[in-house]
């Protein structure tokens, strides 16, 4: 399986770092090396000093497709969950000056812990998914799906059109702003619905 993720999808986000919103998704990949295994610690890598959090709401693919269009998208996932696309955001910084990919920076081990997965239609998409982080029990970041510039839909559409989505494939959709540094005995609890549904410490 392949890890997509979406960057800039929130204007609160793209604001703070200052970055200019996005007319098409951004995306990039992360490799299922990058999954944090379920009631493991995170260790803080030894190659940054300014690891960040983003908290994400994360769709998992139920069937294969290339090149959907919009209006079937919907078709093609059916569960959720929230995950962290941790970054390395000095490296990003140096990789963004220098216009080189991401990877460094996005894509190492264990960058990508997600929560136990949900059926979708549990959620109330028009009232919007709530989810967030609280960081040793304080709130860090509060998002609402009904806040993202490009809609799950549009993701999968405009993804499929460059990479074959598969079966099983996860997709980060972005982070609301409040994104910040990591520190070492941090605790992360990750909220779905107002739900806490995943923690780990920072070792
Ligand atoms: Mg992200």
């Amino acid at each position: 399986m392949k890890i997509i993720c979406i960057g800039r999808n929130y204007r609160e986000h793209a604001k703070e770092l200052n970055n200019p919103l996005p007319e098409k998704p951004v995306f990039f990949m992360k490799p299922d090396t990058a999954l944090l295994p379920p009631h493991n610690p995170f260790f803080y890598p030894s190659f940054t000093n300014d690891l960040h959090y983003e908290v994400e709401l994360v769709l998992k693919v139920c069937k294969s497709g290339r090149s959907i269009e919009e209006k079937f998208a919907h078709k093609y996932f059916d569960e959720i969950a929230v995950g962290i696309d941790f970054t390395a955001r000095d490296l990003q910084a140096e990789c963004k000056q220098k216009g080189l990919p991401w990877e460094v920076a996005k894509a190492f081990d264990f960058s990508a812990p997600v929560s136990p997965f949900q059926p979708l239609k549990n959620f109330n998409r028009d009232q919007g998914i709530r989810f967030g982080l609280k960081i040793n029990d304080e709130w860090r970041q509060l998002g609402n799906s009904n806040d993202m510039i490009f809609s799950f839909e549009k993701i999968i559409s405009y993804v499929s059109g460059f990479v074959m989505l598969r079966q099983g494939d996860y997709i980060f959709t972005g982070t609301p702003a409040g994104v910040g540094p990591t520190k070492l005995n941090d605790r992360f609890e990750l909220y779905l619905d107002d739900k806490p549904v995943m923690h780990f410490n920072v070792k």
